[in-house]
């Protein structure tokens, strides 16, 4: 077997609870010996995900199959798989030794053998002298390691762990991933592993899956997914960013903040709106005279192996990590190796804002027009057009905001990411029919739900054709 075989594959899964959709038209290859994380914000699927290949769940649609075959209705015990959750449900009256050996009694293995495979899971996982000791007497890191102990002992070929250091403390935390990884060198199980922090996937993985809202963003190793993001959701969750909107004027040519900066990526056609990409560390600072983007230094904190600066930059806040450190309030040049500059396209454009619909009522005599969106009466203030007209109506990001009080226009209305701009956050919003995009200087909490107002002032409102 090798890593290039199939282990496990999963095929157009999805997934909802109660109406919600949680997994969407999901498709993954886990191959034989490989170390796999599904790396994503809380409630994005990675559990959902890691249970359906456990067989605690079921796809509502999508096949999932075990070395080529399909194995949808196949009970958990009957998978070649083994799970470690979070709480470690250890059994509390048995030593380490009796936790470990366990599943083997169940199976009838002959005793000496017991004795054997059990002192050889207990060599992996660094527990020797603890073999008399009850659980309850052990720490934390030491029960996750019988805890793990005892799911390795089986042999199986896939090991499902879902935040198996989450209670951990940061230093065993950094301990037990080392171990980890170490263990599932030695054994060659494969290691589907679920986490929300991005350092631990970078340390331990060979392949990442990054998820948000129920669907892939990116599969790629550690270095893949740092140096080319493919998207601003992946660029901003891995590692720090800076993200600013650009527009990609022609092949190898971007243009952000006013400026025109050369490249390497092509093929976005012209004019078009992109995401840039800069890390912090690929920023160059030199004189304000050999740069097109100066900035004025606002902030400085030594971070240990490198200062981080906040620069301001026409409006926009850049953040640099440099070993020399500027003074606040000190005008820099900002240099950025073509190479370093990363273009992607947009998750969502502004234009699609937009919304076209027939005036359902209107008051002549108060100058408003009114008009039915998912089902609710919206009135423009101001605009009047007959009843029956056909309208369009443009609502730039600035003119969408949150009713703190819940009297938006929409109400529950999904939160699906923030992403800080430099200037503002972008933010992408799900109700019941569309998608919508906004722009906000605060600080929103992805994955909760809204009620979304609209400032019509802002939009432009017209008559189609
Ligand atoms: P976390 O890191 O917080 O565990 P996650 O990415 O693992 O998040 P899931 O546990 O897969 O996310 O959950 C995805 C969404 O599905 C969440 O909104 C969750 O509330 C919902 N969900 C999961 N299981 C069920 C269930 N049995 N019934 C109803 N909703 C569920």
């Amino acid at each position: 077997m090798n890593k290039d075989t199939k282990i496990i594959e999963l095929k157009n899964i999805s997934k909802s609870f109660g109406g919600e959709p949680v997994l969407q038209n999901l498709s993954l290859e886990i191959h034989d010996k490989e170390f796999i994380t599904l790396l994503g914000p809380s409630g994005c699927g990675k559990t959902t995900t890691l249970r359906i290949i456990g067989g605690f769940e079921t796809p509502d649609e999508g096949d999932v199959c075990f070395m080529g075959e399909k194995i949808n209705e196949l009970p958990p015990y009957k998978r070649n798989v083994n799970t470690v959750f979070q709480r470690y449900a250890l059994f509390p009256h048995l030593t380490v030794f009796e936790n470990i050996a366990f599943g083997l009694r169940v199976a009838k293995m002959k005793e000496a053998r017991i004795v054997k495979v059990v002192q050889r899971m207990i060599e992996l996982v660094n527990l020797r002298g603890f073999e008399k000791r009850k659980i309850d007497t052990l720490s934390g890191g030491q029960q996750q390691r019988v805890a793990i102990a005892r799911a390795l002992v089986n042999n199986p070929r896939v090991l499902l762990l879902d935040e198996p250091l989450a209670a951990l403390d940061l230093k065993l935390r950094k301990d037990m991933q080392k171990e980890l990884k170490n263990i599932q060198r030695e054994t060659g199980i494969t290691f589907i592993y679920v986490t929300h922090d991005q350092e631990e996937a970078l340390t331990m993985s060979d392949t990442i899956v990054v998820m948000a809202n129920g669907k892939i963003q990116q599969i790629g190793s550690s270095t893949d997914i740092y140096n080319e993001p493919e998207n601003a959701f992946v660029a901003d969750f891995i590692g720090e960013a800076n993200i600013i909107n650009g527009t990609m004027v022609e092949d190898e040519k971007v243009r952000l903040l006013g400026v025109e900066l050369d490249c390497v990526d092509k093929g976005f056609g012209k004019n078009t709106p992109v995401d840039v990409v800069i890390r912090p560390e690929d920023i160059e600072v030199v004189d304000p005279s050999q740069a097109k983007l100066v900035g004025v230094v606002e902030d400085v904190i030594f971070k240990g192996v490198h200062f981080e600066m906040s620069v301001r930059c026409h409006n926009c806040e850049w953040l640099i990590h440099s070993t020399v450190a500027q003074k606040v309030g000190e005008e820099i040049g900002m240099q950025i190796d073509p190479f370093n500059i990363h273009i992607m396209n947009k998750m969502f454009l502004a234009e699609n804002n937009t919304i076209i619909t027939e005036v359902y009522y209107s008051d002549k005599e108060n100058n408003t027009t009114t008009f039915l969106l998912e089902g609710s009466e919206v009135t423009i203030p101001g605009v009047f057009y007959e009843e029956g007209t056909k309208i369009r109506i443009d609502l730039p990001p600035d003119a969408l905001y949150i009713a703190g009080d819940g009297n938006g226009q929409l109400d529950e209305v999904y939160i699906e990411s923030v992403i800080w701009k430099g200037e503002h956050n972008e933010i992408i919003l799900e109700s019941d029919e569309r998608k919508w995009i906004m722009q906000s200087d605060i600080d929103e909490q992805v994955a909760t739900y809204i009620s979304l107002g609209f400032d019509f002032s802002k939009a432009t409102v017209s008559e189609v054709a």
